[in-house]
C-alpha cells in the first residue's frame, strides 16, 4: 500500500494508473475507521482496479464551535484497517497541504444544502463539496463512494458532480450499523454508556415509524409527532429535526406518497448524532 501526503505527487500517480488502462475508486474519510467505511471500500474494491482511501478532516466543514480539534483521530490504526482491506493508495494530506496560504475558492450548492443539516451547520455543505472537489481533480476517480449514513451529504455530492458534469460515477452504499442497531460514526467515541444506551433513540425510533408506515400511516406530522415524543423519552437527548422530505429534493412533503427520506439528527449529551432511512411504500 502506497501512502502519499502531496497533491502533486498523488496526481501524477493516478495519471500513470490512468495511463495503465486501470480505473480508480476513490472513497473520502475523515479516518477514525470503522466498519461503515471498510464496507465502503469493499465496494471500491469490487467495483473499481485501484482503490484510493484519503484521510483527511476537514477544517472546512465544520462550524467555530463543532468538534474539529476533538475528532477522533488514528492514522496508526487507520493504516492497518486500510492495508486490511485491500487499499492500493492512501491519501493523506497535511492541511496547509489541501489549503494553502492564499487559498480562496469555494464550491457552493444551492438548494439541498438548506434543509436538514444545512440549518443548523451553515457553511458545512460548502466545505464538504469544496473538499470534495479538490478531491476528485486529485485524484480524477472513475467512481467515488460514499455513505448512506450522510444521506444529505451523498445527495449534495450527487447534485454538484451532476451540476458541474464530473465524469464521476457517484456511489451510495447503505448504513453500517453495531448489532443494536447504532448507525456506526466515528463520533459515536464520545458516549459514555448511559448515552450510548440513549443512542438508539434513533433507530428505534425509526423503526417505530415504520411499523406505523406498515399499519397505513402516512400523514407527516403525525408521524414526525409520534418520533419526536419517542425520543425525547430517552435521557440526554436534544432533538436537532425529525424530517420526513422528498428522498430526491430533501423538501418537506405532508404526505408519504411513494418514496421519501426519513431524517434525524438528535444531540445526545453533547453528541449530536444522525440517522437516514429511505421509506419506500410502492413495495
Ligand atoms: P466520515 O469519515 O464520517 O466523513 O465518513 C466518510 C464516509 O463514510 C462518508 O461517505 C460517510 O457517509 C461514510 N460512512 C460513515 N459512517 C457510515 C456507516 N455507518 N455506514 C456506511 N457509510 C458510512
Amino acid at each position: 500500500m502506497e501512502i502519499i501526503d502531496k497533491a502533486a505527487a498523488m496526481q501524477k500517480r493516478c495519471e500513470e494508473i490512468r495511463q495503465s488502462g486501470k480505473t480508480i475508486a476513490l472513497v473520502p474519510t475523515m479516518g477514525f475507521l470503522h466498519d461503515g467505511h471498510l464496507e465502503l471500500m469493499r465496494e471500491g474494491n469490487w467495483l473499481a482496479d485501484i482503490l484510493v482511501l484519503s484521510i483527511f478532516v476537514n477544517p472546512t466543514q465544520f462550524g467555530p464551535a463543532e468538534d474539529y480539534q476533538t475528532y477522533p483521530r488514528d492514522m496508526e490504526g487507520d493504516l492497518q484497517k486500510a492495508e486490511e482491506v485491500g487499499v492500493d493508495i492512501v491519501y493523506a494530506p497535511p492541511v496547509d497541504e489541501m489549503y494553502p496560504e492564499g487559498f480562496q475558492t469555494k464550491v457552493i450548492v444551492e438548494g439541498i444544502t438548506k434543509q436538514l443539516c444545512g440549518l443548523s451547520r451553515p457553511g458545512h455543505f460548502d466545505g464538504v463539496a469544496t473538499v470534495v472537489t479538490k478531491l476528485f481533480n486529485i485524484v480524477k476517480p472513475n467512481i467515488a463512494i460514499f455513505g448512506k449514513k450522510d444521506f444529505q451529504q451523498l445527495t449534495v455530492i450527487r447534485r454538484m458532480a451532476r451540476d458541474l458534469n464530473m465524469d464521476i460515477e457517484i456511489i451510495g452504499v447503505p448504513t453500517v450499523r453495531e448489532p443494536d442497531g447504532l448507525a456506526m460514526s466515528s463520533r459515536n467515541k464520545y458516549l459514555n454508556a448511559e448515552e450510548r444506551e440513549s443512542a438508539l433513540c434513533l433507530k428505534k425510533s425509526i423503526d417505530m415509524a415504520l411499523g406505523l408506515i406498515n399499519e397505513g400511516e402516512r400523514d407527516v406530522e403525525r408521524l414526525k409527532a409520534s418520533i419526536r415524543e419517542f425520543i425525547l423519552k430517552y435521557p440526554f437527548t436534544n432533538i436537532e429535526y425529525v424530517s420526513i422530505c422528498d428522498h430526491l429534493s430533501l423538501e418537506e412533503i405532508g404526505t408519504i406518497k411513494e418514496k421519501a427520506l426519513l431524517a434525524i439528527a438528535v444531540k445526545v449529551g453533547k453528541t449530536r448524532l444522525i440517522d437516514n432511512w429511505e421509506i419506500d411504500v410502492t413495495t
